[in-house]
């Protein structure tokens, strides 16, 4: 698949480009990597301890046309000019993982859709590092795949893969993919088509083969429309939160179930609360009964794995009111399972960056669960329109302080304020973990 005389070039210069880098030349291919920004200085250094050629601040055609493979960061669209350049004269175009997959010797399960990938990888990682398998876990968390398998080759990986990376998969065959859900999301990168954003998550089976296992959602019409579309070889393993399977996972009054191997097991009590992660859990749980792994094992660990920062994770409680972070939730889809996993009435801290939205979805939950919106982004118009006539108050608030004084001055006690901004933060925040953060700074000091 790869032969030492191809040289390697790398587009972009962070986690997984600097990966990617160091991988190829552990394996001795001429190496280099080319950045448009600044490089950051952590992974400079990491290039020049590792004896990488390295540019900055643009692309040298002239110098990346030599090269025979390019490892393009995902952040960088198929269309950009320079990718289209090193196509035209032959460059073979392909992504960090892709490229740890063609030297890892370890089995992979890989997980994509639009909502859970973390939560899922999270808890598929822990399943198998429970039951004792030597795993790693990589993709959009933790360390590079790539530089895992440059120093430190594993049995199994857990990859959390978007949809971005599976744009420059060739060979690429996880033994076991799941995928959690498709909503619209990121349709720029896909000319505004639902399908073709469909289409590219589920690339991720094309070179599956009838030994690999694809679980997928059987609630969700989209992920089964797009399955259709194309011919998969491999098995295919549901979930539902709606109906009984008979090879899979289904929950019924509150209890998941898991009938694969023909084991049946039922799991009461779920670490992660709300459906959203009923769905997770069970796509984790299946994956590790594929590998036979002990129900035991499965049980416990979906049963005590502690909640992962920014995802409905439970701050404080203040006077009776609690605080609940869920800055994650950057699209209407997640912040819908936010307010579903709702018990108590909740003043909603929502807004930012709206890719689209379309916030008629959370009408009835909004008029069901919430008591007072506090809108936190610099345009919240769209907001204000769809909710104003469904909650007693909506307020306005440009900065973190401002929304967590306000969430507080409206709550009594038994309310709950939930931050899931079914939005994007760049208007007033860094990213969605500078976000979380300060939400949880400004709730410990109230
Ligand atoms: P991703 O990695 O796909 O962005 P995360 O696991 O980080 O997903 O969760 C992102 C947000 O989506 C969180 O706010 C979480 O509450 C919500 N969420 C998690 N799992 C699901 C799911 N299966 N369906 C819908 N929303 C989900």
């Amino acid at each position: 698949m790869i032969s030492k005389e191809q040289n390697i070039a790398v587009l972009g210069a962070g986690e997984s480009g600097v990966g990617a880098a160091i991988l190829a030349k552990v394996k001795g291919h001429k190496v280099f990597v080319s950045s448009l920004n600044a490089i950051d200085i952590n992974h400079k250094k990491s290039l020049v301890e590792n004896q990488i050629e390295f540019e900055e601040g643009g692309h040298s055609m002239e110098v990346l046309k030599q090269y025979d493979i390019v490892v393009k960061s995902p952040g960088i669209p198929s269309n950009a000019k320079i990718v289209l350049e090193l196509i035209e004269v032959g460059a073979e175009i392909i992504s960090e993982i892709e490229l740890g997959f063609r030297y890892s010797k370890g089995r992979i399960i890989a997980i994509t859709g639009s909502n859970g990938k973390t939560t899922t990888s999270l808890l598929t990682h822990q399943l198998l590092k429970r039951a004792g398998m030597n795993v790693g876990l990589a993709g959009n968390i933790g360390s590079s795949y790539a530089l895992q398998v440059a120093y430190d080759d594993k049995d199994w990986y857990v990859l959390e893969i978007s949809s971005f990376q599976l744009d420059d998969m060739v060979h690429f065959s996880p033994h076991i993919a799941i995928v959690t859900n498709i909503t619209p999301d990121h349709l720029d990168r896909y000319e505004y088509s639902l399908d073709k954003y469909a289409d590219s998550k589920l690339s991720i089976v094309k070179n599956m083969t009838p030994q690999d296992y694809l679980i997928y959602n059987l609630d969700d019409e989209i992920s089964l429309a797009a399955m259709e579309r194309i011919n998969i070889k491999s098995k295919l393993i549901p979930f539902s939160l709606i109906q009984k399977v008979e090879e899979g996972a289904y929950m019924e009054n509150q209890i998941i179930t898991l009938t694969i191997n023909k084991g049946k097991m039922g799991i009461e009590e779920l670490a992660l609360q709300g459906k959203h992660n009923a769905c997770n859990s069970m796509a984790a749980g299946l994956a590790a009964k594929l590998l036979s792994i002990r129900k035991e094992v499965i049980r416990d660990s979906l049963a005590d794995f502690e909640t992962i920062e920014h995802r409905l994770e439970p701050v404080l409680e203040v006077f009776g009111i609690e605080f609940i972070n869920d800055s994650k939730a950057t699209n209407v889809n997640s912040t819908f399972y936010a307010l579903e996993s709702m018990k108590r009435p909740t003043i909603w801290i929502a807004g930012g960056v709206d890719k689209g939205n379309d916030y008629s979805q959370l009408q009835s939950l909004v008029k069901s669960h919430v008591k007072a919106i506090v809108c936190l982004g610099k345009d919240n118009d769209k907001i204000i329109q769809e909710f104003a006539n469904s909650v007693d108050m909506i307020v306005e608030t440009q900065s973190m302080a401002d929304a967590v004084n306000m969430a507080y001055s409206l709550g009594e006690k038994g309310d709950a304020v939930l931050l899931s901004p079914a939005c994007a933060s760049f208007d007033l925040f860094e990213n969605y973990e500078d976000r979380g953060r300060q939400f949880k700074e400004r709730v410990r000091s109230l």
